[in-house]
């Protein structure tokens, strides 16, 4: 019997603190668990949301769930990744309830306890120090680590040839973005769209329009450096305000979070068409009219995690990122694992899209 493995990790200890790094120590893999470790983690807006105590994470934590890197011990019921495979991490889910099995797990009925509270199954290991145990399994994963311990679900085998620190953020933000566009909203050839936030997860759903053939990209954001960027990817037309821009959509993206935009965001929408609400929204809303969307048939949809089975999409998505479609390497910015805190101050200064922090193994 394998024994307790001593792993680097940046722990938060008490909401809205700072990380510090500790020499802690894990557990084996329980029978479900599979152990890796991580060479790469993106940094979400999410870890940020947690980090400050928004959402029921435990604290002291470990945050980080945009994991890459190489299977380093399975366990006993593990048979779909074996060790040295390269994989990705995604989010986790029950595997068991009604949306599990429709390959929806974003709407897992455990989604809030297996990702933002880290609850572990029995029989799974944990991470301690000392004989304190420390909040873990974030999002089935806590990967801002030398290693973490993962799960069937969202460990996701890729070729070992494709770099794991571009492609650590596929197992959330572009995701979602990508998701959204690609199989909740199913854009056709040719239809409008427009995105509001050019953040990671807007970003994507850009580059997923461009390969779905939309029509008109439009794309909304404060930051012209973003604005940019959006146009390098295939934006149409960009601004600072979609109520100033012209015409209707067919399909509109709030990645935002801001309540007081979708009043006009519902507004612009075409006859038929769908609000995708994709962004980390606060607690109470907004007024919107139900007569505007009833006569002309729009529709609002909630969307986590773009809508989709990352078993299934992530290597549609790598697919893409082998054609060229999906040039990631434009958003993202690589600092060492050390440099955490100065990776978290340039997402939330708006200097970098996508930061991926790197770990060091001897
Ligand atoms: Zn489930
Ligand atoms: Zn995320």
């Amino acid at each position: 019997m394998m024994g307790r493995i001593a792993i680097r990790a940046a722990v938060v200890q008490t909401a809205g603190g700072p990380f510090h790094f500790e020499t802690l120590s894990m557990d084996p893999p329980g029978p479900d668990q599979i152990c890796v470790r991580l060479h790469a983690c993106g940094i979400c807006h999410t870890d940020m949301v947690m980090r400050d105590g928004a959402l029921p994470t435990p604290f002291p934590v470990i945050l980080g769930h945009e994991g890459a890197g190489v299977v380093d011990a399975v366990g006993s019921a593990i048979d779909h990744v074996t060790v040295g495979d390269h994989v990705l991490l995604s989010f986790h889910s029950c595997g068991a309830c009604r949306a599990c099995h429709d390959h929806q797990p974003g709407y897992c009925v455990e989604f809030v306890p297996r990702n933002f509270m880290g609850v572990t199954q029995a029989g799974e290991g944990g991470i301690w120090r000392g004989d304190q145990r420390i909040g873990s399994n974030i999002f089935g994963q806590s990967a801002f680590a030398t290693h973490a311990l993962a799960h069937r679900d969202n460990v996701v085998r890729i070729a070992p040839d494709l770099p794991l620190d571009i492609l650590a953020p596929l197992g959330c933000g572009i995701q979602t973005g990508a998701g959204t566009v690609l199989e909740t909203l199913n854009v056709a050839p040719g239809q409008s769209i427009a995105i509001l936030g050019a953040g990671a997860v807007g970003l994507s759903a850009v580059m997923a329009a461009v390969i779905a053939g939309a029509g008109r990209i439009v794309v909304i954001d404060r930051h012209a450096s973003r604005l940019n960027l959006a146009r390098t990817l295939g934006a149409t037309e960009t601004g600072d305000d979609l109520a100033s821009v012209e015409g209707l959509f067919d399909h509109i993206v709030d990645t935002t979070g801001v309540p007081a935009l979708l009043g006009v965001a519902v507004e612009k929408l075409a006859q038929r068409g769908t609000l995708a609400l994709v962004g980390a929204y606060p607690p109470g809303g907004c007024a919107i009219d139900p007569s505007a969307i009833m006569s002309m048939g729009r529709r609002i949809v909630g969307v986590v995690e773009g809508g989709i089975d990352p078993q299934r999409f992530i290597p549609r998505l790598i697919g893409y990122y082998r054609d060229g479609r999906l040039p990631l390497e434009k958003l993202i910015q690589r600092y060492a694992f050390d440099e955490l805190q100065a990776a978290f101050a340039a997402s939330e200064s708006g200097d970098v899209v996508k930061p991926v922090v790197v770990m060091d193994h001897p």
